[in-house]
């Protein structure tokens, strides 16, 4: 892969936007992502395996949990330093991202909100320093946009919970350390639960052969008579509105992740276009290449500028769930076809390893769709302003 030179795009000077130290976490987040990830992520996603090597260096830039108090390990940043983290993890890529946010909005958001002081204590600060690696299990093989529809459930034995059902697409499934489950009690309510690797009846088998998100490990998650201790179940919040609040935030960091994508893109497609000649000049002298160029770095800097402002909401705590929907369904899009604009400038070389924004265009098929699909996306928008629900 040709050496990192990447030059963030900041075309409005967003950047007296933020605080030294939403600059400082950017910064440092950008560097982390130069020095470890943009030398190892092409050989990684070729070899299809999540380099377990980053997990201390994203520990330690605060990527897991950026958000969490720090008496709980966290690094108790506010949303935009959040996500600015998710938006330079994933300018390297979204699987390195896809890990981060789930680990912090996934896995430890739910047990900070829901959880008992106990778990909090318990897991939170491994979590926090990577000792520890987390997924989220709500979807099933017969419930991805209906996930109210799941069929996963426990029954309460006296002393433990006896768990029983099967999860498909999970991020970090295969070598994660706990499972936060989405299961349905004897009373159709929906409950979180803490499922510990180890457990008898518990596995977690990869799923294999995907053309996207390769340098992240996805798995499903199935419990035979999982003896789950009572313990484990997080008592805070029930119902399908505990893990929508969860995804809420998922959502959020994805939408700053998408931007991080869509300027690597860019960034590559302009430089490239500046060197590259045909026909005795740059191709950055022709109209249809600027045509591309121009649009692209329109589209990034609006959504630079939405992203910002549902920071500013969500650090406010006026975030509405709709305004996330619209951020991460218009962010990702972009990203998509920018990646995809980018990709023909390249010409030829935009299909190799050699750049990475092939790459970048087939994680974004995940992206667009998981965390709620593009379509889902445009249905709760749809849902907010008209007030009929049409899922
Ligand atoms: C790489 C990857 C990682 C993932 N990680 C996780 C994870 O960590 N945890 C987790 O729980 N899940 C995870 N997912 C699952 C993801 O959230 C689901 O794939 C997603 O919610 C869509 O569900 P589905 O794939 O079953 O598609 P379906 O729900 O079957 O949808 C298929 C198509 O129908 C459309 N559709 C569905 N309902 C409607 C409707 N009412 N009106 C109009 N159109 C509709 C959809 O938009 C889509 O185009 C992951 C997925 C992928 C691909």
């Amino acid at each position: 892969m040709k050496p990192d030179l990447f030059q963030a795009p900041d075309y409005y000077n967003l950047d007296e936007l933020l605080t030294d130290e939403h600059k400082m976490v950017r910064d440092a987040t950008r560097e982390f992502v130069k020095r470890e990830v943009s030398p190892i992520i092409e050989q990684a996603a070729q070899d299809a395996k999540f380099p377990k090597q980053l997990i201390n260096g994203l520990a330690e830039i605060g990527a897991f949990g950026p958000y969490i108090p720090e008496e709980y390990g966290g690094a108790g940043l506010d949303q935009i330093s959040y996500g600015l983290i998710m938006q330079e993890i994933e300018r390297g890529d979204s699987g390195i991202r896809s890990t981060a946010s789930v680990q912090s909005s996934l896995v430890m958001y739910p047990i900070f909100k829901y959880g008992t002081e106990e778990q909090k204590e318990k897991f939170l600060p491994k979590l926090a320093s990577g000792e520890m690696i987390g997924c989220f299990g709500l979807t099933e093989p017969d419930h991805g946009s209906n996930p109210g529809g799941m069929t996963t459930n426990f029954k309460d034995k006296g002393d433990h919970y006896l768990l029983n059902g099967a999860k498909m697409w999970i991020s970090n499934s295969p070598f994660a350390d706990i499972a936060i489950v989405w299961a349905k009690n004897e009373e159709g309510r929906i409950h979180g639960l803490i499922v510990e690797r180890g457990m008898e009846g518990f596995s977690t088998p990869e799923t294999h052969n995907k053309w996207s998100l390769r340098a992240s490990a996805t798995g499903e998650l199935i419990f035979d008579n999982v003896k789950v201790p009572k313990a484990n179940l997080m008592p805070g919040k029930s119902g399908l509105g505990a893990p929508l609040g969860c995804l809420d935030s998922a959502r959020y960091g994805i939408a700053w992740g998408a931007i991080g994508a869509a300027m690597d893109c860019y960034d590559t497609a302009l430089r490239y276009s500046k060197e590259r000649e045909q026909f005795g000049v740059p191709i950055a002298s022709k109209q249809l290449q600027q045509k591309k160029l121009a649009e692209m770095i329109t589209e990034i800097t609006k959504a630079q500028l939405m992203a910002w402002r549902l920071g500013t909401l969500r650090n406010e705590g006026k975030a509405t769930s709709a305004q996330i929907s619209m951020a991460k369904r218009n962010n990702v899009e972009m990203a998509i076809n920018i990646a995809r604009e980018a990709r023909q400038i390249l010409g030829g070389m935009g299909i190799t390893g050699e750049y990475s924004i092939m790459r970048h265009m087939m994680n974004l098929e995940s992206v667009i769709t998981y965390e709620g699909t593009h379509d889902i996306h445009l249905l709760i928008t749809g849902l907010d302003i008209t007030g009929h629900a049409a899922f």
